[in-house]
């Protein structure tokens, strides 16, 4: 029999073999690091060999063919996406009926397992999936009839009830499935392009729902719950004081809880730091007093009223039960919630209101664009390709010296794509923008084909080619980009605008090497306090939010942030799949499913997760004191915020530019090749 002594070697013994494997595993670790760098470098010049070969396919894409950039093994520029709600303010909401169509217990209960089965669709609330089950309309097909073509644009997502189908891609076969399952579902958030053909094996019986009914529901459902939340709130003595903005994020903080009969809510006598207010049903208050033995009952409370109040100011003793007297939902807020939003949320003196100040500010720019026309600009070469048309470098004729950017758009493409609202709010808050870290618009002309937006020029290329041919970025050239986004974005969300459409392919840096952005189709001014729903971004810089059709505000810029500074730190980004689907889903799953790579420091992997919290309201950024609150994070400790506000910081990397006409930055782009067709003229006679 072993002694102590021989027990306490064998532990000895085994405790330096875990360490032994332990660093083993260190090595094996950084060995596999090295070669992935290996790999990445590898795959950077493959890239670079593809682009030269094929410089076409930047123009190729399509605003709703979102295969173009996945699957594909090199790396390319990621095209946005943008569903416009077909709902446009929210009045109109309570206007729409949305139609429900009869169905037996049992179909109620396939769709609703299917959707829950669903890695998409079982992430909505229950409420939502049980709108969707009553809205879902009855289809059929026969045997060996298509459902969806692959290249067709789509707008329903189905469920099987009955019946077989077989997916195929590119003729060859995927897979088959049969009842209960759901498919085609990336069409419910945006118009995409089918990428793959489903055909019906036997006589099928389908549900569907489209688009504009999936979205309906979204808004409604959310926007109700926020009506009804408000109005309970607003009720409610100690939240009279506050203002509605602050309201309307405590409402985004509420919890419902559920009670069955006879629940205890509250204990007489226990302390508790939770409030209540009653949505359903009714409860029993009851108190126990010296002279009898069974609490007696003092009053019942039902919808709309509340208890525990003084739970918020501070520890509570609650003073009798509270019992529910049957099914019973109620809002929750509980003290540290409570105070932590009152202490987050923004503050006034971070809002700034400044239209005609700028405007008058600027007067003398005013002036020089405003003597100039189209004609007193040649077009030199191609910048870039976007969804909407090209950016082309311009000079002015009369002083060769001076060189512009032109954002030259199709007026066809733009109203095939609706995106007329998108691109006259592109207009306005870039003309509006006087920020160093914003590229400037100096003014616009039109004609019977195209919008044109003359802008400041910025030679020092994309940091998307950067990043490209560097592969990833140290800590402190990250911090730089990083830092001039928050500039950005700060003086942005200060005007209650947001940007999203944060990506490296939208980031430009100038001939000293300072980044701006670009590219403003998606930003929009929302206010303060307030939310919006198109569903629009670029896949995998989405926060969960836009995915889930909840409603969104300046927050999701703030998630963009941390993605942007993933992919500049390690080369890709941290959510990425091989279809937009499968990419929403990986976002779904949450930040912290993600494994960070060693080369990102402790106090940077610290920023991006809490950037990237589910939550909008719990991402720095997103509080009381804005963007600001980003310069406090120990990533940014000691970084010197007024040299790279006055301009005198070093930037971490000097892009070389001979002079106002030097485009070496710049990928090239073959000759602007336009069809016959695309040449059509346009009757819009845009506000522009
Ligand atoms: P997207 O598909 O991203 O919506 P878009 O059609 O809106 O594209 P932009 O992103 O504004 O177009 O511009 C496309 C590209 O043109 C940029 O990525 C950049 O390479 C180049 N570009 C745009 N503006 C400028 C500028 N001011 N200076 C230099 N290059 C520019
Ligand atoms: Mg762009």
């Amino acid at each position: 029999m072993g002694t102590l002594r021989d027990l306490q070697y064998a532990l000895q013994e085994k405790i330096e073999e875990l360490r032994q494997r332990d660093a083993l595993i260190d090595e094996l670790e950084l060995e596999l690091d090295q070669k992935d760098e290996l790999i990445q470098k590898l795959q950077r010049e493959l890239d670079k060999y593809h682009l030269m070969l094929h410089p076409a396919c930047h123009s190729q894409v399509n605003l709703h063919d979102t295969r173009s950039h996945f699957g594909e093994q090199h790396r390319m520029k990621r095209q946005a996406i943008s569903a416009e709600p077909s709902i446009l303010n929210t009045q109109d909401l309570s206007l729409l009926t949305i139609t429900c169509y009869p169905k037996s217990s049992q179909s109620k209960q396939l769709i609703r397992e299917a959707i829950l089965e669903n890695d998409f669709m079982k992430n909505l609330e229950l409420s939502q999936i049980h709108a969707i089950v009553d809205c879902m309309s009855p289809t059929e097909y026969h045997r060996g009839s298509y459902i969806i073509k692959e290249g067709d644009v789509g707008s329903i997502v189905y469920v099987i009830e009955e019946g077989e189908i077989e997916v195929t891609k590119h003729q060859e076969r995927l897979c088959t499935m049969g009842p209960g399952k759901v498919f085609g579902e990336l069409a419910i958030l945006y118009n995409c392009t089918r990428t793959a053909t489903v055909r019906a094996l036997t006589h099928t019986k389908l549900w569907a729902i489209d688009r504009h009914c999936f979205q309906t529901i979204m808004m409604r459902t959310g926007l109700i719950k926020h009506a009804e939340y408000m109005e309970f709130l607003k009720s409610v003595p100690i939240f009279q004081k506050l203002q509605e903005d602050v309201l309307s994020k405590l409402t985004d903080v509420l919890e419902e809880m559920y009670y069955e009969e006879g629940d205890y809510i509250v204990r007489q006598g226990a302390s508790g730091d939770t409030f209540f207010i009653i949505s359903k049903g009714k409860v029993s208050v009851t108190q126990e007093t010296c002279s009898s033995e069974d609490p007696v009952l003092m009053t019942t409370l039902s919808r709309g009223e509340w208890f525990g109040e003084k739970a918020l100011q501070g520890e509570d003793v609650r003073m009798a039960n509270v019992v529910a007297a049957e099914a019973v939902t109620c809002l929750v807020v509980d003290r540290e919630s409570f105070k932590q939003l009152l202490s987050r949320v923004e503050d006034i003196s971070n809002r700034v209101y400044d239209s005609i100040e700028s405007k008058t500010k600027f007067s003398d720019e005013v002036d020089f664009f405003a003597n100039l026309s189209l004609d007193d600009f040649r077009v030199l070469t191609t910048l870039g390709v976007g969804g909407f048309g090209r950016v082309e470098l311009v000079q002015l004729r009369t002083d060769e010296m001076k060189s512009f950017a032109m954002k030259v758009m199709r007026k066809k493409h733009i109203i095939n794509t609706h995106q007329e609202r998108h691109v006259l709010s592109e207009k306005e808050i870039m003309q509006l923008a006087h920020c160093d870290f914003i590229i400037r618009l100096y003014c616009t002309f039109q004609d019977q084909k195209y919008l044109y937006m003359l802008m400041e020029v910025c030679l020092g290329g994309e940091l998307w080619t950067i990043l490209r041919d560097r592969g990833n970025f140290d800590d402190s050239t990250a911090r730089f980009y990083t830092a001039c986004v928050v500039e950005a974005l700060s003086y942005l969300h200060c005007r209650g605008i947001i940007y999203r459409d944060l990506k490296p392919e939208n980031i430009l840096l100038d001939h000293r090497g300072y980044a701006k952005l670009v590219d403003f189709g998606f930003a929009k001014k929302i206010g303060f306090g307030k939310k919006t729903w198109t569903f629009c971004g670029t896949p995998e810089y989405l926060a969960p939010e836009i995915i889930l059709n909840k409603g969104h505000d300046m927050s999701v810029d703030c998630w963009s942030l941390g993605i942007l500074m993933y992919e500049m730190l390690t080369g890709s980004p941290p959510f990425s799949g091989s279809d937009p689907m499968k990419t929403y889903n990986i976002i779904l799953r949450g930040i912290d499913m993600i494994e960070f790579p060693k080369r990102i420091t402790r106090n940077a992997a610290n920023l991006i997760k809490k950037l990237c919290r589910d939550s909008p309201l719990e991402r720095p950024g997103s509080q009381k004191h804005g963007m600001r609150d980003l310069h406090k994070h120990k990533w940014f400790e000691g970084f010197n915020w007024h040299g790279l506000r006055k301009g005198t910081l070093t930037p971490p990397i000097a892009p070389h530019v001979s002079g106002p006409l030097d485009t070496r930055n710049f990928d090239q782009f073959p000759e602007n090749i336009v069809s016959p067709h695309s040449e059509e003229d346009c009757e819009w006679d845009a506000d522009f």
